[in-house]
């Protein structure tokens, strides 16, 4: 259902009154976690001024550590509504629980699957009556077959607003936090319909690698991106270092308008 050979026309995803398609760069911008009130509404206002597309931040946040900052929950998703009237951009976020689909889903405009769900089967399948679009992460330890599979168990199960999301992969080599793999972009463009964007947020890990690696995802023919940015990013509860400056994701919009007239 997903592949090119299927369908040949490219799919466009509405998330909200707005939508991904080929041909146009989405932007979906916004902090890791949801933290406080002033921090959400801050970033969005912040974003949307800039030019983003969708709201992004999460409120079920997957952490490595159980110590760490789990998230705000029910509570960040009423921040991401709030946020939402505020400004007028959708808003994307994480579930991580087939229980939470339908908590989620009353708040949110698109889910997202995170990087660790992606062969989550039993959630995968429960997605397909979610009734919003999905992000569907590439897992971290995944080829991309595996991937587009995970997009097909959406499909099937009756989801077909999937949007696919390269966030980088780990390889021999750990200079960057992941690898991301520019490649799969280009051949997920080919053999899918779907949408395809890139985050360079999570396979950076550093804040200086991530206007490149954006710009990279755009070259290689995704649809857009989906990028960390953050009000003050060193006090971050979650990825703290790779999270851009306000400044700093303006100048990735600046030079992302200007490569895609090049493209
Ligand atoms: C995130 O977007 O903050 C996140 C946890 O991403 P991933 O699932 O790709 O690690
Ligand atoms: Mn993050």
């Amino acid at each position: 259902l997903v592949s090119r050979a299927w369908k040949k026309e490219p799919t466009a995803v509405k998330i909200g009154d707005r939508e991904i398609a080929e041909g146009k760069i989405f932007v979906i911008a916004g902090p890791c976690s949801v933290e406080s009130r002033e921090q959400i509404l801050s970033a969005a206002k912040a974003v949307k001024e800039m030019g983003a597309h969708a709201l992004r931040g999460g409120a079920f946040k997957p952490r490595t550590s159980p110590y760490s900052f789990q998230g705000l929950g029910e509570e960040g998703l009423k921040l991401l509504a709030e946020a939402r009237s505020a400004t007028g951009l959708p808003v994307v976020t994480e579930v991580m629980d087939g229980q939470d689909i339908p908590l989620v889903a009353k708040y949110a405009d698109a889910l997202q699957i995170g990087a660790r769900n992606m062969q989550n089967f039993t959630l995968l399948k429960k997605l397909g009556k979610a009734g919003k679009p999905v992000l569907l992460k590439r897992g971290f330890g995944n080829t991309v077959d595996e991937w587009l599979a995970a997009a097909e168990y959406v499909a099937l199960h009756g989801n077909g607003d999937v949007v696919l999301v390269e966030r980088g992969i780990r390889t021999f080599d750990r200079t960057l936090r992941f690898t991301l793999d520019v490649g799969a972009i280009a051949y997920a463009k080919q053999a899918t319909h779907l949408p395809v964007i890139g985050d360079p947020s999570h396979p950076a890990g550093d804040r200086r690698f991530v206007i490149p690696l954006a710009l990279a995802i755009l070259a290689a023919g995704a649809d857009g991106l989906i990028v960390e940015v953050h009000p003050d990013p060193d006090k971050a509860l979650s990825d703290a270092a790779q999270q851009l400056t306000f400044g700093q994701f303006g100048e990735l919009m600046e030079k992302a308008r200007a490569l895609a007239r090049a493209l």
